[in-house]
């Protein structure tokens, strides 16, 4: 009898658990194409500013700068190669100091048909700066990257995510259509100013998974590529399945090395692949979300209206 009883639970639980159905909400944004999910590939070109922002007398350490430009000379143009070879954009978020620096990749970037960024001068933390200085680096970074390459660009990245209070609206004062540097949703909003806003998330950033320096210390231990291709296509999965926007942060001193541009080619043929994706650059997202007001789906209890 006993048995029978074990049996009949044993029975019951695996036809409930057969049954139960995915947890499958509301698409939080209704995406072109019929596509399920956006996403933006960024690329933060931060070269040599890496170390110079955190200390200019660093610029004497040879090999720490080395690594720096690694990003610049070796890593940009092999992940051109990459996005050439899958038909994909891309955004690159450069310092001006960088463009200044490296006049040449920063033209094969535009010729490549990719999207140029803000990305501060030399990668300044916008919380150390007032909001005078923050508006004149700001200045000053537009201003070089319109006489180096002829480029004003609409889209904004905040060295190390720092925002300030002002920053939206100094950003929408210098005619900006849209910023990249907030972490509070998982799909573009537009700021009370018209400005709009594509999060990220340090869970889908290189930084934490791959930098390592030993003097001064940076990271921790460099991961290996296939934990983090299961950790950021899961994050894919989900967020596809949710209807979010897939904003992936590389720095190419990490990403552009050998065995992670093979990393980045089987998590992004594998979302080519599925075909769900809908592969922009920032200012088409950001003109995509002001033209349709209407496809982004609320969820948060205290924006609802009443
Ligand atoms: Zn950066």
């Amino acid at each position: 009898m006993e048995i029978l009883i074990c049996c009949f639970l044993l029975l019951f639980t695996l036809l409930t658990n057969f049954m139960r159905t995915a947890f499958a909400p509301p698409a939080r944004y209704q995406w072109p194409h019929g596509k399920k999910c956006a996403v933006m590939l960024c690329f933060d070109v931060d070269g040599e500013t890496t170390a110079l922002s955190e200390d200019l007398e660093l610029a004497s350490r040879v090999t720490t700068m080395s690594q720096c430009e690694y990003g610049p000379n070796v890593g940009v143009p092999r992940l051109l190669g990459l996005l050439d070879h899958l038909s994909v954009p891309a955004t690159f978020f450069v310092p001006s100091y960088i463009v200044e620096q490296h006049p040449k990749m920063t033209e094969a970037i535009l010729e490549g048909g990719h999207e140029l960024g803000s990305h501060g001068h030399l990668h300044e933390k916008l919380n150390t700066l007032t909001p005078e200085r923050e508006a004149e680096v700001l200045d000053q970074s537009l201003e070089i990257l319109e006489r180096v390459v002829g480029y004003r660009p609409t889209g904004f990245r905040a060295p190390w995510f720092e925002n300030n209070p002002g920053t939206a609206d100094l950003l929408k004062s210098r005619g900006f259509r849209y910023n990249a540097s907030q972490m509070g949703d998982d799909v573009p909003f537009v700021h009370p100013n018209g400005l709009v806003e594509i999060p990220g998330n340090w869970m889908l950033e290189d930084w934490e998974q791959f930098a390592f320096n030993a003097d001064p210390a940076w990271g921790v231990l460099p991961e290996d590529c296939d934990k983090v291709y299961t950790l950021w296509h899961r994050e894919y999965e989900a967020m596809r399945d949710f209807g979010c926007c897939f904003v992936l942060t590389l720095h190419p001193w990490l990403s552009g090395r050998p065995s992670r541009v093979r990393l980045l080619e089987r998590l992004i043929g594998e979302i080519l692949d599925e075909g769900d994706a809908w592969f922009a650059r920032g200012e088409s997202l950001a003109d995509y979300v002001l033209t349709n007001p209407e496809a982004r789906h609320e969820i948060n209890f205290d924006a609802l209206p009443a």
